[in-house]
């Protein structure tokens, strides 16, 4: 449940009753649709029913409205599998414990993960992984800054259709007095846990990025000739989203490694097949439990609903989905997408004919990746799979 719902108390109980169950894939998206578009505490399914503990004020028959109308949708969902697979290991507990009594991971805040040893070593070798099947591709590296300007996130309209994700920046007010009220509210021996955004902040113009490879489109903006090209960035993303057990499944900020594709429509379909292809080979040397299988980003509070099935129908998102025996669900751990024209319409990149780009991107989070890698096989090192052969060399 996203926002620190952990400590938030409950304003509002509704139980809505579907009439009959919900296929999984239907429950699995329902529930994440719903968790995106309110602030809940809880949510429990019984039966044909989903209960809700929302720390919102809400309507209820207006929740209840919503929640059917996506029902409805989400009962057709049948995802597109393209990757199946059966994992050799044995671990079935969370490794949490033991990872944080070795000092590998610290939470130094809900979100907030500090990584070090064997670990943080298992991270980075999930990124050079994938560097290196970038550097096969001939793909050129780029490195951007972790913000997104206010223009970005304008253009693509990505306020609109995200805005569960959203996490802006801002300084404080640029004159004297309100430096010094706001060095007099939040002295050290003031009480506060928080800081009032209303009343000492700046105006943003700058947000923190949800995903590394906008800003490789953004830096293409209003530009001709844009040739078939492969790009690859590492970075840190920033999600407004917290797990509710703590654990390194969900984070404020993690590390993701993206290859891109810009290009003709014809060069960034195939770069979408390599992807899928890589993202399996990835999976199998991993030897996880898992799948790469079709799915929408969730959220319900607009039209992007009927967006997001035309997205999961027509195989614009595939996930790479690994098992976490010990809760018994999937995680997420990278994904490939194809954007088709979207960022070529949007921020005017323009192909040589002078119709819009293309383009595609895979990436993969290197702590949702390790943690992965720990549910399946175990805290230990000396169980985990090795990445580190040259398997891309040619
Ligand atoms: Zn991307």
């Amino acid at each position: 449940m996203s926002g620190g719902a952990a400590t938030a108390a409950a304003a509002c109980q509704v139980l809505v009753d579907f009439g009959t169950p919900l296929p999984p894939a239907g429950r699995e998206y329902l529930s994440a649709a719903l968790d995106r578009s309110y602030h809940l505490v809880d949510l429990q399914w019984e039966g044909p029913a989903v209960r809700l503990s929302l720390a919102e004020p809400a309507d209820p028959d207006q929740v209840r409205q919503q929640a059917n109308r996506l029902a409805q949708l989400a009962r057709t969902l049948t995802p597109d599998v393209r990757h199946c697979q059966l994992g050799s290991g044995t671990f079935r507990d969370d490794p949490t414990p033991t990872l944080t009594s070795r000092g590998d991971v610290t939470m130094i805040a809900p979100g907030m993960a500090a990584l070090a040893g064997s670990f943080l070593d298992l991270t980075n070798m999930v990124d050079r992984y994938w560097r290196r099947a970038a550097e096969a591709l001939d793909a050129r590296e780029e490195e951007y800054p972790a913000l997104w300007p206010v223009d970005l996130y304008h253009r693509i309209d990505y306020f609109k259709e995200f805005p569960q994700q959203v996490l802006m920046t801002a300084p404080v007010h640029e004159n004297f007095h309100q430096r010094e009220a706001f060095a007099d509210q939040y002295g050290k021996h003031q009480e506060y846990d928080t800081v009032d955004s209303s009343r000492h902040l700046a105006p943003s113009r700058a947000g923190l990025q949800s995903a590394v490879c906008d800003c490789c489109y953004f830096m293409r903006r209003d530009t001709e000739n844009q040739a078939d090209r492969w790009f690859t960035t590492a970075g840190r993303v920033f999600r407004n989203e917290v797990s509710p057990t703590g654990n390194l499944d969900r984070l404020l900020s993690f590390r993701v490694r993206d290859i891109m594709a810009v290009g003709s429509e014809s060069f960034v379909r195939g770069a979408q097949r390599q992807m899928l292809e890589l993202a399996g080979e990835f999976l199998q040397r991993l030897d996880l439990t898992c799948r790469i299988e079709t799915a929408g980003d969730p959220f319900f509070a607009n039209d992007s609903v009927l967006k997001n099935l035309f997205q999961t129908a027509s195989g614009l998102k595939y996930e790479l989905k690994v098992r976490l025996p010990h809760s018994d669900q999937d995680l997420a751990i990278g994904s490939v997408n194809l954007h088709q024209d979207f960022f070529g319409r949007s921020l005017d990149i323009r192909l040589p004919d002078g119709s819009p780009a293309w383009s595609a991107c895979v990436g993969v989070g290197f702590e949702r990746a390790a943690y992965a890698i720990c549910c399946q096989h175990g805290p230990n090192p000396a169980h985990w799979p090795s990445l580190n052969q040259e398997v891309f060399a040619s």
